[in-house]
């Protein structure tokens, strides 16, 4: 135990975080300590700087430093593609497949009547405009194979058949390498139900 309130406290923060324990804060604030001119200092300054610059894009809702983010603002990713994600991590993550080129929608959740979530805290209706204001030829639902995330998907479909934009979905089955035994049984009635000719 470190008997310093100070260095307690910022091992409680730390362990709020994500893959941190109580036990790898302590180990992550330890190496901190030890290198506080190479390391603490500058992420001190990092983080005090982005806290302070941090904003959700006006548009599309990634998290970046400006109005309107990176992505939103590349004229290069006016690809008439919107896709549709969850959350910032699933932007991130399809932006590290670099395959899709075109812009994005981040929802911040799903639909959910028990958490009070409806379509005005998921920005529906901001989607529904932008189809119409980037000349948007396609759109794509990237949610996840949960319940939340088909039943959002639906109804995002609904709300954008008015505007007779393509709606398609990610393809969803058995990973590459996958092994059935593995799967949970949603993902392999999924495959099941998606089988193709071989
Ligand atoms: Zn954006």
């Amino acid at each position: 135990m470190a008997d310093d309130t100070g260095i307690e406290g910022l091992i409680d923060l730390m362990a709020r975080l994500p893959g941190l324990g109580p036990r790898s804060a302590r180990r992550a604030v330890l190496v901190l300590l030890k290198k506080r001119g190479q390391l603490m200092a500058p992420l001190a300054q990092a983080l005090a700087e982005v806290a302070l610059t941090a904003k959700d894009c006006q548009t599309c809702g990634n998290i970046g430093t400006s109005d309107i983010c990176a992505i939103c603002a590349d004229p290069r990713r006016a690809t008439g593609e919107i896709c549709v994600v969850e959350d910032v991590a699933d932007l991130w993550a399809m932006e590290r497949g670099q395959v899709f080129k075109g812009r994005y929608h981040v929802l911040g959740g799903t639909l959910s009547a028990l958490d009070a979530v409806g379509p005005d805290e998921l920005g529906i209706p901001r989607l529904v405009a932008r189809v119409a204001d980037e000349a948007t030829r396609e759109v794509i639902l990237a949610l996840n194979a949960t319940v939340d995330g088909q039943t959002t998907a639906h109804y995002i479909a609904d709300a954008l058949a008015p505007t007779g934009v393509q709606i398609t979905t990610l393809a969803q089955g058995v990973p590459i390498g996958g092994e059935l035994d593995y799967l949970d049984d949603g993902t392999i009635g999924a495959a099941l139900r998606a089988r193709r000719k071989l």
